[in-house]
Formats: structure tokens, C-alpha cells, sequence
């Protein structure tokens, strides 16, 4: 009896020997009731593979939500994305550019205007002096107020630190 053919049968099984061989395994079959069960052995277990792998329940959403993990991570590392930020940085320049120009026009009465009202206020600052001596005790009175309100303040604060979440009276 020749030799046993076992270790070709998968092969065999699945269509990936030389005709040689194929010639050969047939040949060993014909005579070997051994190899044949193995044979029969192996198809059942191939064919059993095929059915649980076939069978195998992929969920639906697992695909989509693969591939939108993919699609999220194309789009982070997509150059059309930088190309999207340089346009709109692009249009932006544009349209601040446009209304500059479009206020510009305008910008000129607008500094006279700024211009008018600075003026206006170093006069009133200027007269100051003048309507302070022109009133009896008004630099008395003034420095007077400030000092009460300074006071009430000062006492104000006191209170606020002493009611404090902590006991700071020992820190004053
Ligand atoms: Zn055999």
C-alpha cells in the first residue's frame, strides 16, 4: 500500500494542489478507506466553518459607525480642510477690507467729531482752575468730600473683611 495521503487532503479539499498530486490523492483514495473518512472528516469540518462564519451576525450599525469613525478622521487630517480655513480667512480679509473701504468716507468726520469733543474737554479742564477759585471753600469742600467719602469707605471695608468666612479680626 502506498503512503498515506492525510497531510494533502485540505489541500485537495480546497483546490490548491499540483494535478500531480491531485492525481495522486485520487489514485490513494480509490484504495484507502482511512484516508477517505479523514477526507470526509475534513469536509465536515470545512463545511461547518463555512456555515458558523457564515452565520456570524455582524451588527448593522457596526459598519456605519466604523466607517464614520473613518470618515471623522479623514476629514480632521483632509488638506480640503485647511484649504477651507485659508478661504475663509481669505473672504473675511476681503469683507473687512470692503467695509473699511466703505466707512472710510465716514471715518474722517468721525475723527473731527473725536477731535471737537477732545477739544471741548481740555477747555472744560482748563476752566477748572478758574471756577474753583471762583467759588469760596470749593477746594475745602472738595478736599472735605473726599475725605468722608474715603472715610465711609475705609469703614466699609472693615465691615466687609470682619464678615468675611474667617475670623480676620486678628489680622486687623
Ligand atoms: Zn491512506
Amino acid at each position: 500500500m502506498a503512503e498515506h495521503v492525510k497531510e494533502l487532503l485540505s489541500a485537495y479539499i480546497d483546490n490548491e494542489l499540483t494535478e500531480d498530486d491531485v492525481h495522486r490523492v485520487r489514485e490513494h483514495l480509490k484504495t484507502c478507506e482511512e484516508c477517505r473518512d479523514s477526507l470526509y472528516e475534513l469536509q465536515l469540518l470545512k463545511e461547518n466553518i463555512y456555515y458558523a462564519y457564515e452565520n456570524v451576525e455582524v451588527p448593522v450599525h457596526l459598519e456605519t459607525s466604523i466607517m464614520d469613525k473613518i470618515y471623522a478622521l479623514e476629514q480632521e487630517t483632509n488638506p480640503r480642510n485647511y484649504f477651507a480655513f485659508w478661504i475663509t480667512g481669505f473672504v473675511a480679509m476681503v469683507l473687512l477690507a470692503g467695509m473699511a473701504a466703505l466707512v472710510a468716507p465716514f471715518m474722517y468726520f468721525i475723527a473731527r467729531f473725536i477731535y471737537k469733543l477732545a477739544s471741548i474737554g481740555f477747555k472744560i479742564w482748563h476752566t477748572v482752575p478758574i471756577v474753583m477759585s471762583a467759588i469760596p471753600y470749593f477746594t475745602f469742600m472738595l478736599y472735605g468730600g473726599a475725605f468722608v467719602v474715603i472715610a465711609i469707605s475705609a469703614w466699609f471695608l472693615y465691615r466687609l473683611l470682619l464678615s468675611g468666612p474667617y475670623d480676620r479680626r486678628e489680622l486687623l
